[in-house]
């Protein structure tokens, strides 16, 4: 267990820089990092606890695979005959 302190410095994901950077805290709250300041581009930010998010990629394929499986359900309920 470390304790994080004011200007510390921590990994983290800029939504600016797009990718994990290093980020000096510049709010603590209960001993955990709350907001942080990307050393690149100097945005502040809630710290997001180094969660990259899913890429635009990623979220096709999801949404892929969502409408796949929609698809599958309703294809499955579909095979009864009309009354
Ligand atoms: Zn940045």
């Amino acid at each position: 267990m470390s304790e994080h302190r004011l200007g510390d410095v921590i990994d983290d994901y800029c939504i600016k820089c797009k990718r994990l950077t290093n980020h000096q805290i510049v709010s603590v709250l209960e001993a955990q990092p709350a907001k942080v300041r990307c050393r690149t581009c100097y945005n502040d930010h809630d710290y997001r606890f180094e969660v990259v998010p899913p890429t635009k990629k990623e979220l096709k394929k999801q949404a892929e695979l969502e409408a796949a499986m929609a698809k599958a359900a309703q294809d499955a309920s579909g095979e009864q005959p009309p009354a």
